[in-house]
Order: structure tokens, then C-alpha cells, then sequence
């Protein structure tokens, strides 16, 4: 809902969302924890990248991986380590993919003109740098033993070099639509070239397991990958969508609202789950890392946050709250500080009621400035019976992006009959995690899921709330703060 405020002379909205249940005798079910190629372990949040992102590689453990963009320069995340780049080379073509080699301690870059750069255990076997190709490389695949690699051309032509060997090309097939990325067998004895409509091209010992090649898709397909048994794959395409065959289907991007477009994707040995890439740096990992939903979004799918490099100004009224009001709702507030980068400053207790309809600006109570971000214990009346409620008031103008000003975090009064600190503080963090901008997760083991089928109460933030915390934090970037007036 929108309403304008008196006092501030720019629509103002709220968010708010609900707790919807909570039961105090859940049992505590076993949370099952996320495969490791669908942890999220951070990406380029704040975009403005010089160059944009081209490719996605996982670490053969799955606990990493890294981003290549078009200047050779390497992001890596999680225990994916940094070999080197081509960021400070002036290149003759721009980088367009990469491979990891098998123990994960270094990797190939290779360049539309077939230039191959080789950093840390990755050997160089040969490349088409010099040579004057028909059409551009767009991807590359190592073998599993890491001596030698196929690059692919847009036309399917195949380079194979080191103990990668040749199974065969769609060079001299005059194809639809071009080559855009390829995945090889996990013996090595084969490999799949995919073009844009989503054809697939099987050779050696990979196997045609369907293709999208009939189908009208809403945007080309960018990239694919092969299950860990090489007897499926996915193919990804630029909006996020997946097409799984013979393949576990995780999760995907399509209809979700993103800022740029998807570049690629990749997996690990495992298979269990898989990372895509956006263009901008995105990493959006299944299952479980990319279960994360915002309140609100702009037109270009920026999520409605709060200025990062500002303290976030927070009260408590503890009026029916657990004797350890104050503590408890500190302690809550630290973790989402260590969870999104934020900084928070406690500008002490409050008598303003604990309600949803809150001002936005509050001179007799505040002074001239918007109302701090309120924490407390509702009546149940007020929240709709919830165990909780949460939101946002955020602002927006032609000139500056929608920004959080306040928000609220409640959790009911009469949780404090149930006597558990945790419950507290499992409600709390994801009332909190709404007044920072999230939405309800889709995901049960999230805590920012509405019902939560995990074993309530989380008590602390898992992988799909940090990865939608981390765009709303402070690797996101200053916003320029709308003025107070
Ligand atoms: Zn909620």
C-alpha cells in the first residue's frame, strides 16, 4: 500500500508481510542441508562492473567458484582462490568463458579468438590465437584429467588440444542458430555443443537426452551444463530459465525480476544443484542459495533497500516483550549487522506504540527526521493474530532509486507466554529481515519463509536469506539519501 504522507512531500510506501503461522510445540524437524553446488557464496552485488561478466566455474569441491568477465578479470568466491587474471592485459579479443581444471587450483581463460591463458596448475596445450578462425570461440571444456581442452566455435567448429580428443564438430553443418556453449562427458569420451534456440549436438559418448531446438523460447539459451553422471544436462537461458533433461530440475530464474541478464552456468563433479552467472555479477545458486524474494523492486529490479553507507537508526519499546527485551533484540539486530554489512545504531527505548501504522516522520518523539526503525512486541490485534510483522517504508523519485526510510519489526505479545529465547529471536530475525526488504522466501528452510517447515524457530539466517541479504546490503552501494524535508 501507498499513502501520502503529511508531512513529507513524496508518496510513501509500506511493505508488510506476515509471519504467517507458527506452532510452539513444532517438533524440530532435520533441516536438510543445502548440496553444495546450490550454496550461495557471494557475488558482484553492487553491478557497475567495467566490463561485464561472461563465465562461471565451480571448484571441484562445489564450496566455490568463480566469475570471469570480458576483461579477464576473476571474482572468486567461497574456497575458490585467485590465480590470476587478464584484467591488467590489454587483450586482442575479450575472454568469453573459462574452465577449472580438476584440482581446482587454477584455471583456463580463453578468448573469442581462441587465446588461451593459463593460471595456476592449469597447463597451456595450444590455442587458436593465431590462427584466422571462420567464427568466434565461445566456450571451452577441459578434459578430466586436465591435460587438454576442446574450445567451440559459434559455427560448432571444435579445437581439441593436450589428450582432448576430436569426436566430431557441426562445422560443416549450416545451423540455425549459432553455438553457444558446450559441456563434456564426465569420462571425457565426449561432449555436447548447445546453440542459442537451445539445439543440442551430441558426440562421442554424450548423449542426446532432448532439446528446446522445437520449442519458442522467451530468450536464448546461453549456456549449459552435464549432470555429475554425465546422463543428463541443463541448459540456461538469458532469463534465468532452466531446461532439465534427464537431470534433477533445482530451481530457477525465469519470471523472477532480474537486473541483467544470465551469462552462464556451471556445476561441479557432484551435480547436486548448479550457479548461474548474470552479466552483471549475480550469482543465483540452486537449491537453496537463490531462495530469497524481495518486497519490492524497481523498474530495473533493483530491490527497495536502505542506504548502506548510512547507520540504520533503531529503537525498542519492550512493553510486553521478555524481560530481556532489549538484550535480545540487540543481540537479533547484531546478526543481521554481521549478515548484510549494515550498520545500526540503537537510539535507545521508546513508548511509540508497537503498531503497523506507524508516521513516517514523528518531530514530537524523533525530531526532524524519519522515524528510526521501530522493534517491539505487538498486541495480537494489531498484527492480524500473526506471530509477527515486518516492513518497510521506503520512498522513491525520478531522480533517485526507491530507498527504505523506516520500518518496523514486531514479534507478538503473546510469544513471551511460550518463554523461549529463541523463539524470540527466530521471529525477530525475520521480522527484521522484512524491514530490511525481504520478502517470504519459498524455501522452508529459510527463515524468511512464511511458514516454516524447518523446525521453527531458525535462529540464525541461512543461504537464500544471506544471498538476498547480501543485495541488500553493503556490498550493494551507497544510494544518495533522499533529504528530509
Ligand atoms: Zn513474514
Amino acid at each position: 500500500m501507498c499513502r501520502t504522507s503529511r508531512t513529507v512531500s513524496l508518496a510513501v510506501c509500506t511493505t508488510v508481510a506476515v509471519l504467517l503461522t507458527l506452532v510452539a510445540a513444532r517438533p524440530a524437524a532435520a533441516v536438510a542441508p543445502t548440496p553444495p553446488d546450490g550454496t550461495y557464496k557471494g557475488s558482484i552485488v553492487g553491478g557497475g562492473l567495467a566490463r561485464p561478466v561472461v563465465g562461471v566455474a565451480v571448484t571441484p569441491s562445489a564450496e566455490g567458484y568463480w566469475e570471469v568477465a570480458s576483461d579477464g578479470g576473476i571474482f572468486a568466491f567461497g574456497d575458490a582462490r585467485f590465480f590470476g587474471s587478464t584484467g591488467a592485459i590489454a587483450l586482442n579479443k575479450p575472454i568469453v568463458g573459462m574452465a577449472s581444471t580438476p584440482s581446482g587450483n587454477g584455471y583456463w581463460l580463453v578468448a573469442s579468438d581462441g587465446g588461451i591463458f593459463a593460471f595456476g596448475d592449469a597447463r597451456f596445450f595450444g590455442s587458436t590465437g593465431a590462427i584466422a578462425l571462420n567464427k568466434p570461440i565461445v566456450g571451452m571444456a577441459s578434459t578430466p584429467s586436465g591435460n587438454g581442452y576442446w574450445l567451440v566455435a559459434s559455427d560448432g567448429g571444435i579445437f581439441a588440444f593436450g589428450d582432448a580428443t576430436f569426436r566430431g564438430s557441426t562445422g560443416a553443418i549450416n545451423l540455425n542458430r549459432p553455438i553457444v556453449g558446450m559441456a563434456s562427458t564426465p569420462s571425457g569420451g565426449g561432449y555436447w555443443l548447445v546453440a542459442s534456440d537451445g539445439g543440442i549436438f551430441a558426440f562421442g559418448d554424450a548423449t542426446f537426452r532432448g532439446s528446446t531446438g522445437a520449442l519458442s523460447l522467451n530468450q536464448p539459451i546461453v549456456g549449459m551444463a552435464s549432470n555429475a553422471t554425465g546422463s543428463g544436462y541443463w541448459l540456461v537461458a538469458a532469463d534465468g530459465g532452466i531446461f532439465a533433461f534427464n537431470a534433477t530440475f533445482y530451481g530457477a530464474m525465469g519470471g523472477r525480476c532480474l537486473p541483467d541478464r544470465v551469462v552462464g552456468i556451471a556445476t561441479s563433479k557432484q551435480g547436486e544443484g548448479y550457479r548461474m552467472a548474470g552479466r552483471d555479477g549475480l550469482v543465483y545458486a540452486f537449491p537453496g542459495g537463490a531462495s530469497y524474494n524481495f518486497e519490492s523492486q524497481d523498474e530495473r529490479c533493483r530491490p527497495v533497500r536502505w542506504n548502506p553507507c548510512a547507520p540504520v537508526p533503531y529503537v525498542i519499546n519492550p512493553a510486553g516483550g521478555p524481560a530481556n527485551a532489549v538484550a535480545l533484540a540487540n543481540a537479533t539486530v547484531d546478526r543481521l549487522a554481521r549478515a548484510t554489512g549494515l550498520s545500526f545504531r540503537f537510539d535507545g527505548t521508546t513508548d511509540e506504540p508497537a503498531d503497523p501504522r506507524r508516521e513516517v516522520v514523528q518531530p514530537a518523539r524523533y525530531g526532524a527526521r524519519f522515524a528510526p526503525l521501530l522493534i517491539g512486541w505487538a498486541v495480537s490485534g494489531t498484527i492480524g493474530g500473526a506471530a509477527g510483522l515486518g516492513g518497510t517504508y521506503y520512498i522513491g523519485t525520478a531522480s533517485a532509486p526507491v530507498q527504505a526510510v523506516t520500518g518496523f519489526a514486531f514479534a507478538a505479545r503473546n510469544l513471551t507466554a511460550f518463554g523461549s529465547d529463541d523463539l524470540q529471536t527466530g521471529v525477530l530475525l525475520h521480522e527484521l529481515g522484512h524491514a530490511i526488504g525481504l520478502d517470504h522466501a519459498d524455501d522452508t528452510l529459510q527463515v524468511m519463509n512464511s511458514v516454516g517447515d524447518a523446525g521453527l524457530p531458525l535462529t540464525a539466517y541461512v543461504d537464500g536469506d544471506l544471498a538476498g541479504l547480501d543485495r541488500l546490503g553493503r556490498g550493494a552501494g551507497c544510494i544518495t539519501p533522499i533529504q528530509f524535508r
